[in-house]
């Protein structure tokens, strides 16, 4: 079988702004995996799905809200692998669907709404096993996809990259992109995530489990920044919107809003405001996400 997924080219992006520091940046276009399952969405699904396979479950379940990326992805995924797929979706069911679980439904996914006083205790296990016993056996993936397995297909972005580099830069929702990365550095380098969401709440913490319990080792080469959440998680300004129009037509590379327009926003005001030596060499991934863009009708053409 054709393997559907394309390799995720190194970049380098120009800008005065970069020989003026003395910075080279290069982007990691996860985007470009695959039209439906991309960046870390499907480095995270990667091992999780052959994790099913290897126990003989046929079902997926996951968690995600009604614009998830990682809803969209495992169904797409799903679908491709020929799994059944469930997904649970937090608060009420809209008389409008998004376009994200129109877009599910499409491949398969069978969706659930739940309301939020639930939705926040889903990873208890005994509410996972009274799924269990409502709908059937299935492999559960959490919310976000994040778990041990996830740290897994992250790590082989690490492998992939075949040129030197000081710092590589991730956007943070849940962290399990950030672990993934640290797990791949073996405690090299410097890893900067920044984080789509307000609080620090206990974000740190879950990075270092995270490693832990995949590793086997605690890795410190790592900060979050939580200076570019522009108000919390999917919430814009117009200064990102615009950050967002330019960079698309000075690098003809879209961004969206939630997760790598606030990165490269972040990364681009570190490096104006001499965060990084002189001489850095700075990966940044573009995490993709793209089909999030449907949210926000102010970026559409
Ligand atoms: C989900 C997502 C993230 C956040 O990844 P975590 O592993 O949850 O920190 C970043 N970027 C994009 C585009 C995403 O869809």
């Amino acid at each position: 079988m054709k393997n559907p997924f394309n390799d995720s080219p190194l970049q380098q992006l120009n800008d005065k702004l970069f020989e003026e520091k003395g910075v080279v940046v290069f982007i990691k276009r996860e985007d470009l995996i695959h039209e439906h399952i991309q960046g870390n969405k499907w480095r995270k699904l990667k091992y999780n799905l052959y994790e099913a396979r290897l126990n003989k479950q046929n079902t997926l379940l996951t968690f995600g809200g009604a614009y998830s990326n990682h809803i969209y992805a495992t169904a797409a995924a799903s679908k491709l692998f020929h799994f059944k797929a469930i997904g649970i979706i937090r608060g009420e069911e809209p008389q409008i669907k998004s376009d994200t679980l129109l877009f599910a439904a499409s491949q398969g996914m069978e969706l659930y709404f739940m309301d939020r006083e639930m939705y926040r205790q889903k990873n208890n296990p005994e509410n996972i096993e009274s799924l269990r016993v409502q709908i059937g056996d299935f492999y559960y993936i959490p919310e976000g996809g994040t778990n041990v397995h996830a740290l897994e297909g992250v790590e082989e972005i690490i492998s992939e990259i075949e040129i030197d580099f000081d710092f590589i830069c991730t956007p943070v929702g849940t962290g399990g992109t950030l672990a993934g990365l640290l797990a791949g550095l073996r405690g090299e380098k410097q890893t900067i995530g920044f984080s789509s969401l307000k609080g620090e709440d206990t974000l740190t913490q879950n990075v270092h489990e995270l490693v832990k319990s995949y590793t086997g080792f605690d890795f410190t080469n790592f900060s979050i920044n939580f200076d570019y959440h522009f108000g919390g998680y999917a919430k814009t300004k117009p200064d990102l919107i615009e950050f967002i129009k330019i960079f698309k037509h000075k690098f003809g590379i879209q961004l969206e809003p939630v997760y790598t327009g606030k990165m490269f926003y972040g990364l681009f005001d570190l490096i104006q405001k001499d965060y990084f030596p002189k001489g850095s060499r700075i990966v940044a991934l573009h995490t993709g996400g793209l089909q999030g863009l449907s949210g926000f009708p102010e970026l559409q053409q």
